[in-house]
């Protein structure tokens, strides 16, 4: 009797774990006893493995985005598929070789590039104030230029006329070299202020070539970037029945949206071909700070 109990028991459990493998074989990734104890838990558990130190982040925070990351399903989805327990046979493990060390060049080439944006934008504008301060200066001195023409015409037609009347008197020609010389030191602050404002265009004209220089520059550093950093495929990270190893990311919203991308592996889900979605083999078009599910995600996840 007792055997036949065992048998009846064990036949029981067997069929239980059938059930679950075929209608959900992600529950695979569960303890044996997890998944007897609880047969109708349909959540995948995880747990935090192995994080290298050289990623500097600490194993909590990775637990904390990996919550965060299976809301991102639990949301689309209206219930959890995943839950964090700590005896778990699913491990996230962060792995840290040379995608991390490419990863870390990215990073600090982007922040040189983006410094030398903000460079080039801030004497951009000191140049552009320049260029407006000339342009007032400029009109300035031609207003000052024609009134000089126009006091000298006149004095020129003063002492005509007065050569024309027989010569002039003392007390004329004694007004006369007083306007004069009036005029000559009017004429002398003008030539100097010129000589200054021609300084200052010539300032300009060299700033204006460094910056196009520079500018050039610039162009050829982002083609560069973009040429070896376009598009970042997922192999930063690997889901293996057993494990999700995370060999790269760039910011905590890259390494949540990354545990998000392989969490959905471990719920089945194949790769599709939206780039904003989280199933998208790459990771580039994706929103990684308020990131949501695509309509391509969701209709994976209604498949499956
Ligand atoms: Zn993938």
């Amino acid at each position: 009797m007792l055997r036949f109990l065992l048998l009846l028991l064990l036949l029981g459990f067997g069929f239980c774990l059938l059930y679950q493998n075929i209608h959900y074989p992600h529950l695979r990734q569960n303890p044996i006893s997890e998944r007897i104890l609880a047969p109708f838990d349909q959540r995948i558990r995880y747990r935090i493995g192995e994080i290298d130190p050289r990623f500097g982040i600490s194993p909590s925070e990775v637990e904390k985005l990996a919550v965060e990351a299976t809301h991102i399903w639990q949301q689309a989805g209206g219930k959890d598929y995943f839950v964090y327990d700590p005896k778990a046979k699913l491990t996230i493990d962060l792995i840290y070789d040379e995608r991390q060390l490419e990863s870390n060049s990215r990073q600090q080439q982007l922040e040189y590039i983006e410094s030398r944006q903000a460079l080039w934008q801030q004497r951009h504008l000191q140049a552009e104030q320049l260029k407006q301060h000339i342009q007032a200066l400029q009109q300035q001195l031609s207003q000052k230029r024609d009134d000089l023409n126009q006091a000298t015409h006149l004095y020129n037609q003063q002492v005509q006329h007065l050569n024309a009347r027989g010569g002039a008197s003392a007390e004329q020609r004694f007004a006369l070299q007083d306007q004069k010389l009036h005029l000559q030191q009017q004429q002398q602050r003008l030539t100097d202020q010129i000589a200054t404002h021609n300084q200052k265009i010539q300032i300009l004209n060299q700033e204006v070539s460094e910056l196009n220089t520079l500018n050039a520059e610039l162009s050829q550093e982002v083609s560069g970037f973009n040429a070896r950093f376009s598009g970042k495929k997922f192999d930063k990270g690997l889901f293996n029945g057993r494990q999700i190893a995370i060999y790269e990311f760039s910011s905590k919203d890259d390494l949540r949206l990354t545990l998000a991308h392989e969490f959905g592996h471990a719920l089945g889900l194949p790769h599709h071909d939206d780039p904003y979605g989280l199933m998208h083999p790459i990771l580039q078009k994706q929103d990684a700070t308020n990131f949501q599910l695509s309509p391509a995600d969701l209709k994976l996840l209604l498949k499956q």
